[in-house]
């Protein structure tokens, strides 16, 4: 059966690129009835952190990327990497390299002098005079001739000349073994049978793929994700602003609309664009992800976030609006519920963030009115609209949306006004601004009492 995993460096946030990648993991497992391994590799010791980890781990439990198995730490596993280093050591598929730093330099020099493409020659592959007390490192034997084929199930068919590679390094002078060994060593243990990743490690496979020929180790499958390019056609990055998982929570997005989004950028199923995540495990095969690059697009993102905070439970879009609340320190034990607040905002903002930051009338009493409003619908000619609307609200035994119109109406029509000559000083009396949902929903959500003391205030 199918093992995927997911192997990311701890050496920052997840990032919208390793994301996709988890998810096309995480589809692919799940779609096969497979197992999809979470596996940290951490063993660059001075860039990876636990604020990393713990990063990662946020983004995946964010996102809602299960894992059958894992976290693996690759730190853990040194024991097991130097086993399998002994073992193509002892049988003649590794050597002791002696080479000092400053001859593999000088061989580099004199090959870019002469024009070629540096790379190790070999000169220890074959030796048997092992100097005493000398450091060396232990290289793999790549083979001399030849070619690997790599069969890609996004990109194709890749052929690398053995004559192209060298001897790779698998463990370092100080005994502690390599990424490609450890990469090699993990995906043949924990039996993956499908590797996919972002196309930056393309050049890697063909090593990988001879250490685990030479481990006797099956090869898996390989599909290598394009990667994401920034607006300006360059590959995505800090510069292009967010780039981290956690920062489109911050900023307000859905985890449905980030995973809508980011499986649609490199992925296609005809012209569909919104899929939930029972389509997608159903719907998703790597034959269909594209062989070139894709841009990343906010619009799209946005488009696809107003979506679900229209379309998703409002209770459930709501349990993601608290961490915006308590973000920008809204008090919202007096006022309407979340739920309530997300059915009448959720189509007139593009976030969760935004749908806050427009939302603090319903909970707090502000000081001052917004000026460009107030001038242009408070002040001078509304305060006999003004006044008339507040008799018939104070009159309101129920405060529902129904009686509410009704006492709007009434107003207009006792002054023989249009609705708007009375809605929109309204509006600005009792929200601060120019801007809410339908007159009757707001001042619903926001209670007769307070309504009436802002009438007061706006009057004043
Ligand atoms: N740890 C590697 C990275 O974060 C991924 C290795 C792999 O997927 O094989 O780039």
């Amino acid at each position: 059966s199918i093992v995927t995993r997911f192997a990311p460096s701890p050496t920052g946030y997840l990032h919208v690129g390793g994301a996709r990648t988890a998810l096309y993991s995480w589809l692919y497992a799940r779609k096969t009835g497979g197992k999809f391994i979470l596996r940290i590799e951490d063993t660059d010791l001075e860039r990876s952190t636990q604020e990393s980890v713990d990063a990662i781990m946020e983004g995946m439990t964010w996102l809602d990327l299960d894992y059958d198995e894992g976290p693996y730490f690759q730190t853990k596993r040194f024991d097991l990497y130097k086993e399998v280093v002994a073992q193509l050591l002892a049988e003649g598929k590794a050597y002791k390299c002696f080479c000092t730093v400053e001859e593999v330099d000088k061989m580099r020099e004199e090959q870019m002098a002469a024009g070629l493409k540096p790379k190790y020659n070999g000169m220890w592959r074959d030796r048997t005079d092992h100097p005493e007390n000398t450091p060396y490192v232990i290289r793999f034997k790549n083979p001399l001739d030849g070619v690997v084929v790599i069969d890609d199930l996004i990109k194709g068919r890749i052929e690398i000349a053995n004559a192209e590679l060298d001897d790779l390094i698998i463990a370092r002078s100080d005994g502690t073994p390599t990424y490609n060994l450890t990469v090699v060593v993990d995906d043949w243990k924990m039996g993956i049978t499908h590797v996919i990743r972002g196309d930056d490690h393309v050049n890697n496979t063909p090593r990988q793929m001879n250490i685990l020929a030479a481990l006797g180790a099956e090869i898996p499958k390989y599909a290598h994700v394009p990667m994401i390019l920034g607006d300006d056609g360059k590959r995505l990055s800090k510069r292009h602003g967010a780039v981290g998982v956690m920062q489109y929570r911050d900023n307000g997005f859905l985890p449905e609309a980030l995973l809508n989004y980011l499986v649609r950028l490199g992925w296609s199923h005809g012209d569909q664009e919104i899929f939930s995540k029972a389509e997608l495990v159903e719907l998703f095969d790597l034959a269909n992800c594209n062989r070139a690059p894709s841009a990343f697009n906010t619009d799209k993102l946005i488009w696809l976030n107003q979506h679900y905070m229209k379309t998703l439970e409002p209770a459930y879009v709501a349990k993601h609006l608290e961490w915006h609340v308590a973000d920008q320190k809204l008090d919202t034990s007096n006022g309407p519920a979340l739920a309530e607040l997300v059915k009448v905002q959720a189509e007139r903002v593009k976030t969760l963030k935004e749908m806050v930051e427009v939302s603090r009338y319903f909970y707090e009493d502000f000081a001052e009115f917004d000026e460009a409003a107030a001038k242009k619908h408070l002040r001078p000619v509304a305060a006999e609209p003004l006044a008339a609307v507040k008799s018939k609200l104070a009159e309101l035994t129920e405060w529902t949306a129904e009686a509410v119109h009704g006492a709007i109406n009434a107003a207009a029509e006792s002054l023989g006004l249009g609705m708007g000559k009375v809605g929109m000083p309204l509006r600005v009396a009792v929200t601060g601004g120019g801007n809410s949902p339908s007159l009757d929903l707001t001042l619903t959500l926001i209670g007769k009492a307070r309504c009436l003391s802002r009438i007061e205030m706006a009057l004043g």
